[in-house]
């Protein structure tokens, strides 16, 4: 009954996993969700009264398919003050978040026949989106002791005249890996060799704690095949209004407009006010988010390392981390595997985590960190408790 192309998406195992820490909540229980791919901070002041003044002032129509000048313009202007880029607004399309940027470009660019290239442990809807559009999804190494930067010997072996595209996503959900722009430079060249399209999905390019990000088509100046994906959700905790924006060839943007024009229409006219703000505005909440996520990040990558047998790479950005929990499962009668170890703590602790075999890396569960100090506390305790119980 149904079209082949529902057959080819997996559900998203990060919100699957998000509706049962909902349900054990609504049983009472008190629950510990570090499976949250979100701030757990509120949207700031400035930006929400921009929301309730665009309904006061009757923002509340259809806005061009594409999103409002205004907006596109204060993509431009903050990708030149943060990123060094410089994008005219014929070349961004803003669209109902990231993902649907993502989406867009996928759906734009890539069809049957067609190979991109993904590098793994990957983000849950990178495959998904290639995958629907018929294309194929090539799955590319990375080193956990390296922030997961390409095993460069898979990534060449995998480049063929098929390849068109190649998703690069630094810092990246779910290792919170940052490549160095050397890494990133060398994707580049070796895209050219082919001419394949690159993607740069910088949806946590505010997020790094180690070093400035640095945005991936700000390395090259004679690569036009690059298009930028930035998002207000992770930046501004914004995730709810749904609010992202691409921005590269001004032909692939026409054509990601195209569909979104016959697909959602417009993003949210309120949501486009208060990104405005969010873009242009006040940017505190950027910085004191970061200086936050950092300490916590400190603290999780200690407590892990401190556990015997799991290994955890210091990730350079975004929130999350993810350990490796091989040897442990080795040890183990009880779990055979990260989705058992994921279930365990879910069931007997009342911990929310992400197995890592929703992100193609078994072995490796998926922590975010977008959680109170207290929580973050309570959650090493009962997984460091988990994993002297399960190896008994
Ligand atoms: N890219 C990555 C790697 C993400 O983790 C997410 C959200 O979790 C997104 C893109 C999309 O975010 P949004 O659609 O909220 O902008």
């Amino acid at each position: 009954m149904l079209a082949d192309r529902i057959g080819r998406i997996t559900p998203s195992a990060t919100l699957a996993m998000t509706a049962k820490a909902a349900e054990l909540r609504a049983t009472g229980k008190k629950v510990i969700n570090l499976s949250v791919g979100e701030p757990d901070f509120q949207t700031p002041e400035h930006i929400k009264n921009a929301g309730k003044v665009a309904i006061d002032n009757g923002s509340t129509r259809y806005t061009p398919g594409g999103g409002t000048l205004e907006l596109k313009i204060a993509a431009c202007t903050k990708m030149k003050r943060d990123n060094n880029l410089i994008y005219d607004p014929s070349q961004v399309l803003v669209s109902c978040g990231g993902k649907h940027s993502l989406y867009n470009a996928c759906q734009a660019l890539f069809q049957k026949r067609d190979e991109v290239i993904i590098f793994s442990p990957y983000w849950v809807s990178f495959p998904d989106f290639v995958s629907v559009t018929g294309a194929k999804p090539v799955f590319v190494k990375t080193d956990p002791n390296n922030q997961y930067e390409p095993i460069w010997n898979d990534l060449k072996g995998k480049l063929n005249s098929n390849t068109k595209g190649i998703i690069i996503n630094s810092p990246s959900n779910p290792t919170g890996g940052v490549w160095s722009d050397e890494a990133v430079i060398k994707v580049i060249k070796l895209a050219k060799t082919i001419d394949a399209w690159v993607f740069s999905d910088e949806c946590y390019e505010q997020l790094t704690y180690d070093r400035p990000y640095v945005s991936t088509a700000s390395l090259v100046n004679d690569y036009d095949k690059i298009l930028t994906f930035q998002s207000c959700s992770k930046t501004y905790a914004m995730t709810g209004w749904r609010i992202g924006y691409a921005a590269g060839n001004s032909k692939v943007i026409n054509a990601m407009g195209k569909l979104q024009g016959q697909s959602t229409s417009c993003p949210n006219s309120i949501a486009q006010k208060a990104a405005i703000e969010a873009l242009t505005g006040d940017q505190t909440i950027v910085s004191e988010m970061r200086k936050i996520f950092k300490v916590r990040r400190n603290y999780i990558v200690t407590r892990l390392n401190n556990m015997e047998g799991v290994i955890c790479d210091n990730p350079g950005g975004a929130f999350y981390v993810f350990p490796n929990f091989t040897q442990i499962l080795k040890n183990s009668n009880k779990i055979n595997s990260s989705n058992d170890l994921s279930m365990y703590l879910l069931e007997n602790k009342a911990l929310v985590s992400v197995s890592g075999s929703a992100f193609g890396s078994d072995g490796n569960i998926r922590f975010s960190y977008a959680a109170s100090d207290d929580d973050l506390s309570t959650a090493m305790d009962l997984l460091e408790e988990s994993l002297i119980e399960i190896q008994n």
